[in-house]
């Protein structure tokens, strides 16, 4: 079990990369702490797998270092990095049996026979593997192969970290969450710091106590849902968690006054003091639609839109509206009034968050 740090790492598959874009890990600074279980979660070319196969040493970085619990393993090979890893898609062997298969890692470091006996039956147990036990690998379902896999890296207690790449995709969608579920009791019952990534921010936040959202190279924000949630770091981190995402639209300070479009937003001296010194043209303010206040009639401060769609989800609705040319969704739930063809909406001035250059500025309330 270890600590992993990223120092100053960045990776670029080309020979001689330029610009930033050239890179498939930007320069990162990042530690995992030892025993937690993490998240990696982002879209799809946004250098998850760049980044798990450089902590395991399957892929040399062009730059920066890796160390577990201090030293730095940048020369070690993935063995002696002492680290488990799930593929997206099973890595088994085919004409060993589901036993053997399990067996692997463990006779592979010279366990003794009764202690590869004992844990491959613990981790056939976890993973409902048992009546497989004897089958060949090759006439399992593919299912049943990627548990297997799973297993192979469960199997050893004595790793430093177990990093999981997409491991579900090819499980059917019951059995994932019942997957997802055990491993975090794995994690709870052997205290290995587990990195698992995924671009699907259910399964993110069921299995980790932390996130890191990696977007373009870069992680970033680094919390726990909730945080992300409420203080998304990254106006990607606002759009991509959440659904909908949060609503994200182009503001200045025009006379004293938050302008968007046409539209004047009325919000507190701090929210425009900071407005008003952003150092840059690219500055957004960004509400989720579950922290838009809606009322049907007017109200002090209301800001009138249109309503162009409600979708009833039972418990809750989410309104699509229009400000001026600037379409928002807000969330109402079941006992509030529903509004027709228009609404008068406010911003909580503590619910808003402000985007400069992407990135949130935090904003003094006073
Ligand atoms: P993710 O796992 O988040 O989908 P990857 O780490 O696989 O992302 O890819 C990050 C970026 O690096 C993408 O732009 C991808 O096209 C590129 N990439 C990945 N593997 C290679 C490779 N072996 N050679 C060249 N480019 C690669
Ligand atoms: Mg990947």
């Amino acid at each position: 079990m270890a600590e992993i740090a990223l120092k100053s790492l960045a990776h670029s598959y080309l020979a001689t990369p330029g610009s930033p874009e050239d890179y498939a890990i930007r320069e990162m600074t990042h530690v995992w702490q030892q025993g937690g279980a993490y998240a990696l979660l982002g879209p799809s070319g946004c250098g998850k797998s760049t980044l798990l196969n450089i902590i395991s040493g399957l892929l040399e970085p062009s730059s920066g270092e890796v160390l577990f619990d201090g030293q730095v393993v940048n020369a070690l090979s993935p063995e002696h990095r002492n680290i488990a890893q799930v593929f997206q898609f099973p890595v088994v062997y085919d004409t060993m049996t589901v036993y053997d298969n399990l067996a692997f890692p463990l006779r592979n470091v010279g366990t003794s026979e009764d202690k590869v006996h004992e844990r491959v039956l613990e981790v056939a147990d976890v993973l409902e593997l048992t009546p497989q036990l004897k089958r060949k690998a090759k006439n399992l379902s593919a299912d049943e192969k990627q548990k297997v896999s799973m297993g192979r890296g469960l199997v050893r207690d004595d790793v430093s970290a177990i990093l999981f790449d997409e491991p579900l995709t090819v499980i059917d969608p019951q059995l994932k969450w019942k997957l997802r579920r055990k491993l975090k009791e794995i994690h709870q019952r052997f205290n290995i710091t587990m990195v698992y990534v995924t671009h699907d921010q259910l399964e993110a936040s069921t299995f980790a106590d932390k996130i890191a959202v990696m977007y373009e190279g870069q992680v970033v924000q680094f919390g726990t849902p909730r945080e992300l949630f409420e203080r998304p770091a990254h106006t990607f981190v606002g759009y991509f968690i959440g659904s909908p995402g949060m609503n994200l639209f182009d503001v200045r300070a025009r006379d004293g006054e938050i302008v968007a479009g046409d539209t004047i937003i009325p919000l507190g001296r701090g929210i425009y003091d900071a407005v008003a010194k952003a150092s840059s043209n690219n500055v957004k303010l960004g509400v989720r639609p579950e922290f838009v206040e809606v009322h049907v009639a007017p109200v002090e401060g209301g800001i009138e839109v249109t309503v162009d769609d409600i979708q009833d989800l039972g418990t809750y609705s989410i309104l699509s509206l229009h400000l001026g040319d600037i379409a928002l969704k807000a969330r109402i739930d079941e006992d509030s009034p529903t509004p027709h063809n228009n609404a008068f909406i406010r911003f909580p001035d503590d619910r808003i968050g402000l985007y400069v250059d992407e990135f949130r500025v935090e904003i003094d309330h006073e």
